[in-house]
C-alpha cells in the first residue's frame, strides 16, 4: 500500500515569514532505504525544509507524514522520539568525551555516564556501541577524547550518535562541508551502509559528492520544486541548467 511504500509523504508544505514565502506549496515523497538530496541556490529554502520536518520551524499550511504520525503536529522532541533525526552543520560532539563516551550519552534509554549507574555498561549498549564505531570508521579510536578527532571524524561521529538512537530517517545538512577528499568518499560510503536499514535526507553543494550517495534530487528554487529525479534526470533539466548558470 501507500501508506508502507513511503516513509515520509510532504504535501503542500508551505512557511511564510512576514508574508514571503521561505517553502512554497512543496511536495515530495521519500521511500524506504532512499537517499534524498536536496539542491539548489542559496536561499531556496532548503534548510527551512528541514526545519520544517524536524519541527523547528512551523509550517503555514501542508502536511508531513511520517509512518502513521503527522509531524506538523508534534513538537521537535515527540519527533526524534517518532524516529527522526536531524544533523546540523556545524559538529556538536562532546569534546572533553572520548568517543565511546560520546556513542554512550546519546544511546536512547536515560542511561548516562553522568547517572548513578555509570558503571553498569550492559553488552547490549557496548556491543551496539561497537558496531556503530566501526560504521563510522572509528572503531580504533573509541578511547580517543572527541577533541583530538579531525573535522571529518568529528562530523562521523555526531551521525553514530544519530544512528545510536535509531532513527528510520536521518537528515543531514552538508555532511561533507570542510571535510578532505578521502573522508568525503568515506561519507558516501557511510551514507550508503546508512541507507540499506533506513532513510536519509542530505542537503548537499559538491555535484561529485550528490552524483556519489543520491537515489533522487530534488532541485528547489525560490521554496519551490524546480526539478525532481534522478541525478541524470535534473542535470539534463533545462529549468535547473538555466537557475544554474544563472547564478
Ligand atoms: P537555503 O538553505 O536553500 O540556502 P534557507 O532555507 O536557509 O535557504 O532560506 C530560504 C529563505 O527563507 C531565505 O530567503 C531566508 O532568508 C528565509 N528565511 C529562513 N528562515 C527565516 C526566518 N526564520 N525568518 C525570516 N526569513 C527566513
Amino acid at each position: 500500500s501507500l501508506q508502507e511504500r513511503y516513509m515520509l509523504k510532504v504535501e503542500g508544505l508551505t512557511v511564510s515569514f512576514d508574508g514571503f514565502k521561505a517553502v512554497d506549496d512543496l511536495s515530495f515523497y521519500v521511500e524506504p532505504n532512499e537517499c534524498r538530496v536536496i539542491i539548489g541556490p542559496n536561499g531556496a529554502g532548503k534548510t527551512t525544509v528541514l526545519d520544517l520536518i524536524c519541527g523547528r520551524t512551523r509550517a503555514t499550511d501542508g502536511s508531513v507524514k511520517f509512518k502513521d504520525h503527522e509531524l506538523l503536529k508534534m513538537r521537535e522532541d515527540q519527533i526524534v522520539h517518532a524516529g527522526v533525526g536531524r544533523k546540523f552543520q556545524t559538529p556538536s560532539v562532546y569534546e572533553d568525551l572520548t568517543v565511546f563516551e560520546n556513542l554512550e550519552i546519546s544511546y536512547p534509554s536515560g542511561y548516562s555516564v553522568f547517572g548513578a549507574l555509570a558503571f553498569v555498561r550492559s553488552p547490549n549498549v557496548q556491543h551496539r556501541i561497537a558496531e556503530i564505531a566501526e560504521t563510522i570508521f572509528l572503531e580504533d579510536l573509541l578511547d580517543e577524547k572527541a577533541a583530538f578527532l579531525s573535522h571529518g571524524q568529528k562530523q562521523w561521529l555526531e551521525i553514530g550518535m544519530l544512528l545510536i538512537q535509531d532513527p528510520e530517517l536521518l537528515m543531514l545538512d552538508e555532511p561533507v562541508a570542510g571535510m578532505s577528499v578521502a573522508e568525503r568518499k568515506k561519507t558516501a560510503e557511510l551514507l550508503n551502509r546508512i541507507i540499506q536499514d533506513r532513510s536519509v535526507i542530505v542537503i548537499e553543494h559538491d555535484m561529485g559528492f550528490v552524483a556519489d550517495i543520491a537515489t533522487r534530487v530534488n532541485v528547489l528554487h525560490q521554496g519551490k520544486m524546480l526539478s525532481e529525479g534522478s541525478m541524470a534526470h535534473v542535470q539534463a533539466d533545462p529549468k535547473v541548467i538555466e537557475v544554474y548558470l544563472g547564478h
